[in-house]
């Protein structure tokens, strides 16, 4: 959180040995995951990053996502998410485009805001990836041995479909060891508040027959269902080792913590923490501040 350039983000894996687990020591910092408070860093004004969340200001969406590109410096490669498991090699898309060139990558990734898929990969360093989420999990995978990185959007639907596996399977394809992968699972509504009803509870239940808790009742009192968890063993099932996989930040919880002077939240949880955009929050509560979207970034 310290650096200038990335400031205002909220950083997590900052503390983990793994990211740095394939340089040797004295060697430049590597891949970074940042997640965008719903507040602005330069204006105080919405940081919202979706021109398609209804009744949001689809052209300030736009200057948002250019700040972004800004601030981590280099293009941000965001895709139309619409609850697939359809994960884009982001590599073939950029095929020929020269390493550095951040204007004309820039241009590159234009049609791909347009593009339906939820999950990217690449071996390219000159790019970040995007991941949107406002409840639904937005997860980070880091391979720093094999140079392989990836991001998805696994919401409810993404998560019965596996889409994690499917960017496991993506990475693999382009030279990655799933043991040598890290994966944070980032913020979300968690279990305890994912109030969904009974069917939907039923049906995860089923789907995930052997994840304790997948669907349970939620703090409200109502069925719900526990997405974190079941993403979770889905990356252990994709041969991710459980030692790699990240379900919360020291880091980040701090700085939740001092940014709104609270400690009793919980800070991975979209609904529970203020500093960050929850679709549910939004429609119990309709307050237009709460309307937007927010963004895992990884920083290869
Ligand atoms: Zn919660």
């Amino acid at each position: 959180m310290a650096d200038r350039r990335f400031a205002g983000l909220l950083e997590i894996g900052a503390a983990s040995k793994e990211l740095g687990s394939g340089a040797n020591q004295g060697e430049p910092e590597r891949t970074r995951l940042f997640i965008t408070p719903m507040d602005s860093p330069v204006d105080g004004g919405d940081f919202n990053l979706s021109f398609r969340a209804a009744e949001t200001d689809a052209a300030r969406a736009r200057e948002n996502r250019r700040w972004l590109r800004f601030v981590v410096g280099r293009p941000v490669s965001c895709l139309h998410q619409v609850h697939s498991a359809r994960v884009l090699d982001l590599d073939q898309v950029l095929e020929g485009a020269v390493f550095g060139d951040g204007d004309a990558l820039a241009e590159r990734l234009v049609p791909l805001q347009d593009e339906e898929a939820d999950g990217q990969v690449t071996v390219r360093r000159d790019v970040a990836l995007a991941a949107f989420s406002a409840d639904c999990t937005p997860v980070a995978f880091v391979d720093e041995q094999d140079g392989v990185f990836g991001t998805c959007h696994s919401g409810r639907r993404g998560t019965e479909q596996n889409i994690v596996g499917a960017v496991v399977d993506a990475m693999r394809s382009k030279g990655a060891h799933a043991a040598n992968i890290s994966c944070w699972i980032g913020p979300h509504i968690c279990g305890n508040c994912y109030e969904t009803g009974e069917k939907i509870a039923d049906a995860f239940a089923q789907r995930f027959p052997d994840v304790p808790g997948a669907a349970a009742l939620t703090r409200f009192g109502g069925p719900g269902i526990d997405m974190g968890a079941a993403i979770a063993a889905e990356l252990r099932q994709a041969g991710v080792p459980m030692e790699h996989i990240h379900t919360s930040d020291d880091g980040f919880v701090r700085e939740c913590g001092k940014r709104t002077g609270r400690t009793d939240f919980m800070a991975f949880c979209t609904l529970e923490n203020p500093l960050l955009y929850s679709y549910r929050e939004y429609t119990l509560t309709s307050r237009p501040r709460c309307n937007g979207r927010f963004a895992l970034v990884l920083v290869p």
